[in-house]
């Protein structure tokens, strides 16, 4: 069993590492006080600014396939690449990436979706969930009517990340209530031109999700995304990706803030000691960095089985659910370790506090992976032991 990182994946990550650290971290400050003023942190001009370094020196589409021009790297890569943007909380991508799903596009919904998601001309947004439908998804209500060459779809999707700035839609519409989510639901790709209105909801967070009403908005039958009443299917496809992208990047808010609560505690002096020689504080940081390598390899195994091309589901949905709780534990230790200054907004404790909570929620709550785990354990599709036992 040989657990070292290839030279390649060693180098790219050299090179991630440094472009984070000269590139994007400096911005830190200014997107802090901007949040806190309850502006944009990051402006589209600034990030197109950053993606465009990337791409002169090479670094454009990370999961991409190289025939659009992107690096085709595999899962373990993009997870490693994960962790290191995961190290600061500008809201930093690396551009030339376009979700899973619309590689079913046909040629020309490919050049008209597709290709300007690649290369940053238009933006998607994905539609699955509904005020009465968020983790029972089978459960949307969403309708799209066939009338002649069109569909007309009608409902209220909620949630919906960039709802509010996208300019088209992977909506997931009933189109069969007979068959219900196996063979009823169908994917729409559906420009915002086509008449669906967006409002923001404010949360917790700096990440602005919207709601979207569709009223009798008219698609063409060329717009179905795939098979028709094979949208389901699409759909998990979509939620799966995430499964180990989102714990590897709370690995590196991990590590970051780990590192800033160690400092804290060595330079932080109580009763006439640092607190870092209290052993309070050493378990916080124990656990905590024992914690942060358990989940590391979780999300390594479901990306390595990825790139070997076995059902990783199973492990992608412990990874998640380690990922999420491990990660606000760490988190909340962190602020514990800072007392009274990891509360205040002038350290970004506080904002990494509040970004992480979303982790529990969505792309599958905790109790959702909890559910598929518990299932494939006794149903028999996992065992105990992993793929090695
Ligand atoms: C910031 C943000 C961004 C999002 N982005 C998107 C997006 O881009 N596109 C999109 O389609 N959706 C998006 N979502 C929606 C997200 O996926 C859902 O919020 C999530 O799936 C949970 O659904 P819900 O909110 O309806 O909670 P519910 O399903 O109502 O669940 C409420 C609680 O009950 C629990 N629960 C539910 N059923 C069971 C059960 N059977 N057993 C035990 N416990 C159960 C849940 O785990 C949860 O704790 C986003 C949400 C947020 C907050």
């Amino acid at each position: 069993m040989d657990l070292t990182l290839t030279t390649e994946e060693q180098e790219v990550r050299k090179w991630v590492r440094t472009f984070v650290d000269k590139e994007v971290r400096p911005l830190e400050h200014t997107v802090l006080e901007r949040e806190r003023r309850h502006e944009i942190g990051l402006r589209p001009d600034e990030l197109k600014e950053l993606q465009n370094k990337a791409k002169s020196a090479g670094f454009f589409g990370v999961q991409t396939p190289e025939k659009y021009g992107g690096m085709e790297l595999g899962a373990v890569m993009s997870a490693l690449i994960e962790t290191e943007i995961g190290r600061t909380f500008v809201p930093f991508r690396f551009g030339g990436h376009a979700d899973n799903i619309l590689y079913y596009a046909n040629d020309q919904q490919k050049d008209t979706y597709l290709v300007p998601t690649i290369n940053g001309d238009r933006k998607s947004c994905f539609g699955i969930t509904e005020p009465g439908a968020g983790s029972d998804a089978k459960q949307i209500r969403t309708r799209a009517v066939r009338d002649g060459d069109d569909w007309v779809i009608n409902g209220e999707k909620t949630f919906i990340s960039s709802g509010h700035d996208a300019d088209f839609c992977m909506v997931f519409a009933v189109t069969d209530p007979g068959k219900g989510a196996d063979g009823g639901v169908t994917c729409f790709l559906v420009d915002r031109e086509m008449g669906w209105t967006s409002s923001p909801i404010d949360t917790m967070g700096e990440w602005g999700p919207a709601s979207l009403t569709f009223d009798n908005v008219r698609v063409p039958h060329a717009n179905i995304l795939g098979e028709e009443g094979h949208g389901f299917d699409l759909a998990m496809q979509w939620i799966g990706r995430g499964r180990y992208m989102i714990p590897a990047r709370s690995i590196g808010a991990c590590e970051r803030l780990l590192d800033m609560a160690m400092e804290h505690a060595r330079t932080r002096v109580t009763f006439g000691k640092p607190i870092a020689d209290r052993q309070a504080i050493q378990w916080m940081i124990a656990d905590s960095a024992v914690e942060v390598e358990a989940l590391r390899w979780l999300v390594l195994v479901a990306a390595w089985q990825v790139d070997q091309g076995m059902d990783s589901r199973h492990a992608q949905s412990m990874a998640k659910l380690f990922g999420g709780i491990k990660a606000n534990e760490v988190v909340d230790r962190v602020m514990q370790i800072h007392g009274g200054m990891g509360y205040t907004r002038e350290l970004p404790v506080e904002r990494w506090y509040r970004e992480l909570r979303l982790t529990r929620i969505y792309e599958g709550t905790d109790e959702m992976q909890r559910r598929t785990i518990s299932r494939n354990l006794l149903k028999g599709y996992a065992r105990v032991q992993g793929h090695l036992g």
